[in-house]
């Protein structure tokens, strides 16, 4: 069976989609993608430290990122035990559809 294809681009760095959520339509939320990482959840550290790295290391998410899984992802994305099997089945996907 053929797997639905991703679009990438809309895939946070730590691989969310934004698109859809109700905070989004609603215009509480931008989305961290369009808000650069300026999103009401991290107002009070200014920026999504998650998002902003993902940018430094020039990754779209922290699947490809040749540090993942690193420290800092799993202690700010505290709240998911299943960050890193996540993240590393989205890489898996993003692969995929490079071949
Ligand atoms: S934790 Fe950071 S990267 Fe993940 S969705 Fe929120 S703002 Fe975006
Ligand atoms: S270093 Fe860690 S938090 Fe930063 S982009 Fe890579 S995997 Fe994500």
């Amino acid at each position: 069976m053929n797997k639905k294809k991703i679009d990438f681009t809309t895939i946070t760095a730590c691989g969310e989609c934004c698109t859809g959520c109700p905070q989004k339509i609603n215009g509480i939320c931008k989305g961290c993608i369009e808000a650069d990482g300026y999103v009401p959840e991290w107002a009070e550290s200014g920026r999504c430290k998650v998002h902003a790295c993902a940018g430094n290391h020039n990754v779209q998410f922290c699947g490809i990122c040749d540090a993942f899984p690193c420290e800092q992802l799993t202690s700010i994305i505290h709240w998911n035990p299943n960050i890193v099997e996540h993240l590393s089945v989205l890489a898996k996907q993003y692969q995929e559809q490079q071949n």
